[in-house]
């Protein structure tokens, strides 16, 4: 609590309050006339930096390849030829041989879980699937953290709990008596509990399923099973977190000593924090690694838009969360919702129902066609509240009810002129594809992950017809929409180079190699609403570049996820060495 108030604090008294500007509008306005192009003939400007001998893909479209950069401090000041940039060289400048090496604007992760990673006490090794190994960690964990307090974990695999054959709540008392646990499962969307843990949650036999999400219960007996999926894990979580007062300071040091070495790593200077947790002060966490000048990348904060909560409380809530606008790299500038659940969960929203029941024995649901965490009205609301403050909204949408619905939500409520995404667009109806150009809304895929080992299961729970038309990536590029890839992180790599692989290798609506670099790049600039300061090198613009060990464009595609970076460039300043 110290923490929190004493950065509230702090950045009041400093008074470092929207210097990027209001989300959808600042960068769309034109690069200010400062960090315009080399000056007249009269007065050269001298390079701080220089790379030459480069292959430089600029994603300028005028411009798509080059030889060299000069950078002036923060912002490039030359793209050319190796001869034209001698102009800009003086003393002090630092010249660097790329000895041929590829260059690329950084990378763009517009939808990533940077600060997700902290309060746990174990993460589990899912690559058996067998119970036992399960079980044997979780008892190691709880002999390496005693004590009669939460035991909080994640990293199991849904399926094998389920499959064990015994309420996955009984297995879990069988080992842990003595304290409450819950453990999140790889895909983040369920929670499985123990007795003490429903105990101190409120939860019993009688208790509703909450909005967003429902308690797994035994068919036979209607008792609960220990399984909270999608919402109703949310709330256990959120509550057992705040039991334990997870640490700030833990939050902070995983940050800024593990997370933000590792975005840099793989070449990523921009990203949007896809669901902040602002009840948890994670915000703060942001506010803080900006103030103490650890950022590493640009971030754009998604606060997350709770269901359970109260809107008028929640509304006011996130409003003041946006004034709170740091500077230079963070924005806080963004909500988080969503529409709907996972596919796995039989949660996403569909307009037909799901062919199989989820888990054989969760609930006995006829004709399930998914949940809402949010209506559409409710998203409405919260689009007409929010839009006016400078609000972008980033929206979970998985089935093709929910992706109908935020779309349709968007039409009737948004003023056109915010830069709004939908997120996971794993089965759409092709009737809506052509609304993300029409709507101006980004269209953004993680593809990262795709398995042909899964894909069995949505053969299973789709069919076949619905199964085989997920991630239509390129039925949307066609479109003209605006499309991004990203990683979601962690629930799939952060390597950009394993999706973009994927992207251009998968077996049917891959994409161009261009068009997957796109959409990690500029596509990605201008769904952050800054495609004006970054996203492409060309004079006037930011200095975010990576550098590669391989040239995109001459090597198979099969080894692009192989693709190392050697340096990351974030505005001017090399974040990351190989
Ligand atoms: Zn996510």
């Amino acid at each position: 609590m110290k923490l929190w108030s004493s950065v509230y604090k702090s950045s009041l008294v400093l008074g470092v309050i929207v210097l990027l500007g209001c989300g959808g509008q600042a960068a769309s306005s034109p690069v200010p006339q400062q960090t315009g192009g080399p000056a007249p003939s009269s007065a050269p400007e001298f390079a701080s930096h220089i790379i030459q001998n480069a292959k430089i893909y600029t994603l300028n479209p005028q411009q798509p390849w080059a030889q060299a950069i000069a950078i002036k401090d923060n912002r490039i000041i030359f793209v050319g030829s190796n001869e034209g940039v001698k102009q800009f060289v003086e003393q002090a400048t630092q010249v660097e041989d790329a000895k041929g090496k590829m260059l690329l604007p950084g990378i763009h992760d517009v939808h990533s879980h940077a600060i997700e990673n902290y309060g746990f006490q174990f993460s589990l090794d899912n690559s058996r699937e067998d119970i036992e190994h399960t079980l044997e960690q979780i008892i190691a964990a709880d002999q390496a953290n005693p004590g009669f307090g939460w035991l909080i974990g994640y990293n199991h695999l849904l399926e094998s709990v389920m499959q064990a054959g015994i309420s996955p709540m009984l297995l879990l008392d069988d080992i842990l008596p003595h304290r409450p646990a819950i453990i999140m499962d790889n895909s983040s969307h369920s929670m499985w509990v123990n007795s003490l843990a429903l105990e101190l949650l409120g939860l019993d036999d009688h208790s509703a399923d909450p909005l967003g999400g429902f308690l797994g219960r035994e068919v036979k007996t209607g008792k609960l099973n220990g399984i909270l999926f999608d919402n109703a894990g949310n709330i256990a979580l959120d509550l057992a977190f705040k039991q334990i007062q997870a640490d700030r300071e833990e939050a902070y040091q995983v940050l800024v000593n593990f997370t933000l070495p590792e975005y840099a790593r793989y070449g990523i200077t921009s990203t949007l924090d896809a669901r902040t947790f602002w009840q948890r002060g994670d915000h703060y966490t942001w506010l803080r690694a900006a103030e103490e000048q650890a950022l590493t990348m640009r971030v754009s904060v998604a606060l997350w838009a709770y269901p359970e909560l109260d809107d008028k409380q929640q509304l006011a809530a996130l409003k003041q969360a946006y004034n709170l606008q740091a500077e230079d790299l963070l924005r806080i500038d963004h909500v988080k919702l969503y529409m709907d659940g996972v596919v796995e969960n039989t949660t996403a929203a569909l307009n037909q129902p799901y062919l199989i029941k989820p888990w054989g024995d969760v609930r006995a649901m006829p004709d399930n066609k998914g949940l809402n965490y949010f209506t559409q009205t409710r998203l409405e609301k919260y689009l007409t509240e929010l839009e006016p403050i400078g609000f972008d909204f980033l929206i979970h949408a998985i089935g093709d009810r929910g992706i109908h619905q935020a779309l349709n939500g968007i039409e009737k409520a948004s003023s056109g002129k915010n830069r709004h995404q939908l997120t996971h667009l794993q089965l759409i109806d092709p009737k809506d594809i052509a609304r993300f150009k029409g709507l101006n809304v980004t269209a953004d895929i993680q593809v990262a992950g795709e398995d042909e080992q899964l894909h069995h299961w949505y053969l299973d729970s789709l069919g076949a017809e619905r199964a085989n038309r997920q991630h239509p990536l390129k039925s949307l590029q066609d479109s003209g929409a605006n499309l991004t890839l990203s990683s979601d992180w962690t629930v799939s790599s952060l390597n950009p180079f394993v999706g973009m692989k994927k992207a251009v290798t998968r077996k049917y609506q891959a994409l161009t190699l261009k068009q997957a670099i796109e959409a990690y790049t500029i596509n990605g600039a201008y769904a952050l609403s800054q495609e004006a300061l970054v996203g492409s090198l060309e004079v006037g613009k930011r200095a975010d570049l990576i550098m590669l060990d391989r040239n995109l464009f001459e090597i198979k595609a099969e080894h692009i996820n192989q693709t190392k970076v050697l340096k990351t460039m974030v505005d001017g300043m090399v974040v990351y060495q190989k």
